[in-house]
């Protein structure tokens, strides 16, 4: 069975970087019915903290890619690790070092002094040593050995097949000196034991990839199939990083962008089909390939997300959007009644102008909450004629029949009775309505408002316009 994992270390928010190595490795196993698990990468201590784990599930939950089981915690597997290097021990392929910070500090100096990289020397392997004159008072660390010789090849699923001398690959630290596992040794008995059959990740990790088969082959366990995907940068070219703005899934989330939009949009960073850009999620997951993932990095571009947002805004249905700006409304801690009048038919005006929910809201709003117009709009728009026509206006309000076409009627009447273009009419009107002029068709806007609301407003700013 296929099984995909995503395994973020909590140290920090989920990115836009792992949140598309999530969703890769999400699409990958849906569309081989497969599995997709995550892994909580948390044995640093220092690092991980609660919040960041609650804060990668929540934007995962955001994006709709639900692991297929109960998250596993590395932080809980402790003794597992401890079982599987006591193995390595046993089958003598891995052994204790007692080399101290100071004593690896020197041998890097010296090395790149000598113009070398800096390695492990295999001092402590144990055909190296002479005498077995263990210090005292040092905790050791435990060493993979790796193979002297010969060379580790995989045919990556992204960039091809690649081929590392294992005389590049020192021997690595695989229990730290306090018992726990470094990141190499526990995501290999991991992907094992969680029976992973193929690795999708940053390619970051392409460097740890052959000291990982080595360790597998160690152990015995066949090796996964490897995809390391290729970086995301910002339009400067730089590594994408909160200096490009956001970052984190969670403030795309708040920013107001549908998870649909943010997930195609990701899809599309590094992979592509033809040149089509717009996909739902069930067109993602049949035209996903790893073959379709590019080998060079990809550009985050904020223009191009939002125009996704637009698309999908458009075609998301309106009760969907309703919701959601309804949550966005308490989140702003407006407490409206949203039936009156009907939020659902204030989407259906407003979703064509909206980038973002955000926008939708800010535009949903106002029929609910008046904000008063600024003076200097009002000194824009106004003159003593308009207030006489908006007079004029006000009194046939009350007595048409309240649909669109007839109130459409009364403001172009209005405009040929005092000889005046539509916008002249037609802005001041929106000003004393919905305190803005921008605002989707005028007649639309004021249907919906309803009579009542529309006459009110006006009743209510009429003196201060007469003052004028
Ligand atoms: N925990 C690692 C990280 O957050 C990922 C490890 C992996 O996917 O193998 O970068």
């Amino acid at each position: 069975m296929i099984r995909t994992r995503f395994a973020p270390s909590p140290t920090g928010h989920l990115h836009v970087g792992g949140a598309r190595t999530a969703l890769y490795a999400w699409i990958f196993a849906k569309q081989k019915r497969g599995e997709f698990v995550l892994r909580i990468e948390d044995t640093d201590s220092q690092r991980s903290t609660e919040q960041s784990v609650n804060g990668i599930m929540e934007a995962m939950k955001w994006l709709g890619l639900i692991p297929d089981s109960q998250p596993v915690f590395q932080s809980k597997r402790l003794k597992r690790y401890q079982e599987a290097a006591d193995h390595l021990i046993k089958t003598d392929q891995a052994y204790w070092c007692y080399c101290t910070p100071e004593e690896l500090s020197e041998l890097r100096l010296e090395q790149k002094n000598r113009g070398l990289k800096p390695r492990y020397d295999g001092r402590w392997r144990p055909e190296n040593l002479k005498i077995k004159t263990v210090p005292d008072g040092i905790k050791p660390v435990l060493r993979f050995k790796n193979p002297l010789a010969g060379s580790v090849k995989w045919n990556d699923l992204v960039k091809g097949p690649i081929e590392i001398a294992n005389a590049e690959l020192d021997d690595l630290v695989i229990l730290r000196s306090d018992g726990t596992p470094t990141y190499n040794f526990g995501v290999v008995v991991d992907d094992a034991d969680m029976q992973i059959s193929h690795v999708i990740r940053g390619d970051d990790h392409v460097n740890n990839t052959p000291r990982q088969i080595n360790i597998f082959n160690a152990l015995d366990y066949s090796n996964p199939h490897f995809a390391h995907l290729p970086m995301i940068l910002g339009q400067d070219g730089e590594r994408l990083s909160k200096r490009h703005g956001a970052v984190s899934v969670l403030e795309f989330k708040k920013a107001g962008y549908l998870p649909s939009a943010f997930l195609n949009y990701v899809a599309r960073l590094g992979w592509g089909r033809g040149d089509a850009e717009k996909f739902t999620v069930t067109e993602l997951v049949k035209w996903f390939s790893l073959e379709g993932v590019g080998k060079a990095p990809a550009r985050f571009d904020t223009e191009k997300l939002d125009w996704l947002n637009k698309l999908h805004i458009k075609e998301t249905s309106d009760d969907e959007l309703a919701g959601s700006v309804r949550t966005i409304f308490t989140e702003w801690g407006k407490d409206v009644d949203t039936h009156d009048p009907p939020i659902i038919g204030l989407i259906a005006l407003l979703k064509d102008r909206a980038t973002l929910l955000t926008d939708l809201a800010k535009a949903a709003i106002k029929f609910y909450q008046y904000s008063f117009p600024s003076e200097d709009m009002i000194n824009q728009y106004f003159s003593e004629e308009i207030v006489v026509a908006m007079d004029y206006l006000r009194e046939e309000l009350d007595s048409i029949e309240w649909k669109k076409d007839e109130i459409g009627g009364v403001l172009k009447g209005t405009a040929k009775k005092y000889k005046k273009k539509f916008p002249e009419i037609a802005m001041p009107l929106r000003l004393m309505v919905m305190g803005t002029t921008d605002t989707p068709a005028l007649n639309a806007t004021l249907e919906i408002l309803g009579r009542s609301r529309v006459c009110k407003r006006i009743d209510d700013q009429m003196p201060r316009l007469k003052r004028l």
